[in-house]
C-alpha cells in the first residue's frame, strides 16, 4: 500500500492523515468544502510545530509528512487509494451513501474501512458491491498518539482484507486488537459507562465535574471522564452513546444523558468550538 484517502478532515480524519504521512504513506485528505481542509491543514501545522518544540519531531520529518498530505473536496481523487478511511460523521446513513459510492468507483483491491466508534460494520458494508473488503479501523483520539487500533471484521470481511489492514497498523507504529463487530466494539462499550456514570453522579449532586474528574486522575486514569468528552466533542460522544443504546435494544444501562442532549442543543462541544464541559476561551 503506497496512498491512504481519508474521508472527512475533522478530529479524527486529520490525526490518521498525520499518523499516515508521518509513517512514510501519501495521503489524500477529502471533505465536503476546502474551508474545512484549509482549517485541518492549519491544525496539522500546528500539530507538527508543538511536536518539533517538544523534541518529538524534526523539522525535516514534519516537512516531508506535511509534503505527503494532499487535500481535495473532489470524491473522486479517492479513485487511485489502496486504502479509504472513512471518519465523516457517526451516521449510518451517511456511511452507506459513502461506502456505496467508493465500492463504485475503486478498484477491487482496495480495502475499504470505517473509523466508526459504534455502527456495525456489517450494516455499513452490506450498501457495497463487494462487503468482503470492507472493514473497521477504529482510532482513538489523538489519533496521531494514542497507539491502540480496533480492526473490526464485518460478517463478509475477508482474512486477506484483515491481514492487509493490520499491516498497515502496525507500519503506523500502533497496537491492533481484533474486535468482533458488535456495538462499541470493545472500548467503547466499556466507555460507555465512564461517561455515563459520571453524568449521573453529576446530575445527582454527588460530586462536581472538576472533582469527578480529579478523583478519576487520581486513580490512574490519564483523563477525567469530563476532560474527555470534551475533547472527544460532546456531539460524536451522544451519537456514540445514542448508537450503543439503539442497537443494544435500549439497553438502561447505555442510555445517554439529558445534559448531553441540552450541550449539543447550545453547541457547547467541548473544546472545537472553545467551551464544553470547561471553558477553553479563557486561560486556566
Ligand atoms: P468531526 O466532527 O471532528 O469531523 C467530521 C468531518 O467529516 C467534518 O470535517 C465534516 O465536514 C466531514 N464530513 C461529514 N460528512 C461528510 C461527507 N459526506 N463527506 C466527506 N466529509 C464529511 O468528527 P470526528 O470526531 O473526527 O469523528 C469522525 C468519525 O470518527 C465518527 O464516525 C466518530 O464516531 C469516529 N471517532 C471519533 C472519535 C473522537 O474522539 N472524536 C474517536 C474515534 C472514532
Amino acid at each position: 500500500m503506497t496512498t491512504i484517502g481519508i474521508i472527512g478532515a475533522g478530529t479524527m480524519g486529520s490525526g490518521i492523515a498525520l499518523s499516515s504521512a508521518l509513517a512514510g504513506y501519501d495521503v489524500v485528505l477529502h471533505d465536503v468544502a476546502d474551508a474545512y481542509l484549509q482549517i485541518a491543514y492549519k491544525k496539522l501545522g500546528e500539530t507538527m510545530d508543538k511536536s518539533i518544540e517538544r523534541g518529538k519531531l524534526s523539522t525535516e520529518e514534519a516537512n516531508k509528512a506535511a509534503m505527503r498530505i494532499r487535500t481535495t473536496s473532489h470524491f473522486d481523487h479517492l479513485k487511485t487509494c489502496d486504502l479509504v478511511i472513512e471518519a465523516a460523521i457517526e451516521k449510518l446513513d451517511t456511511k452507506q451513501e459513502l461506502f456505496a459510492k467508493l465500492s463504485e468507483m475503486c478498484s477491487e483491491e482496495c480495502i475499504l474501512a470505517s473509523n466508526t466508534s459504534s455502527l456495525s460494520i456489517t450494516a455499513i458494508a452490506s450498501a457495497t458491491k463487494r462487503p468482503e473488503r470492507v472493514l473497521g479501523l477504529h482510532f482513538f483520539n489523538p489519533a496521531h498518539i494514542m497507539k491502540l487500533v480496533e480492526i473490526v471484521r464485518g460478517q463478509q470481511t475477508t482474512d486477506d482484507m484483515m491481514y492487509r489492514a493490520e499491516g498497515y497498523i502496525k507500519q503506523l507504529g500502533k497496537t491492533p486488537v481484533l474486535a468482533k463487530d458488535t456495538p462499541g466494539f470493545i472500548v467503547n462499550r466499556v466507555a460507555r459507562n465512564f461517561y455515563g456514570e459520571s453524568l449521573r453522579a453529576a446530575n445527582d449532586g454527588i460530586a462536581d465535574i472538576s472533582q469527578i474528574d480529579r478523583i478519576m486522575k487520581a486513580n490512574g486514569f490519564a483523563m477525567g471522564p469530563f476532560e474527555l468528552m470534551d475533547l472527544i466533542g460532546i456531539d460524536v460522544n451522544l451519537a456514540v452513546t445514542q448508537s450503543v443504546y439503539d442497537q443494544y435494544f435500549q439497553e438502561p444501562r447505555f442510555r445517554p444523558h439529558l445534559i448531553q442532549q441540552k450541550m449539543v442543543e447550545a453547541n457547547l462541544l467541548g473544546k472545537k468550538t472553545g467551551k464544553g464541559f470547561y471553558d477553553y476561551t479563557v486561560t486556566k
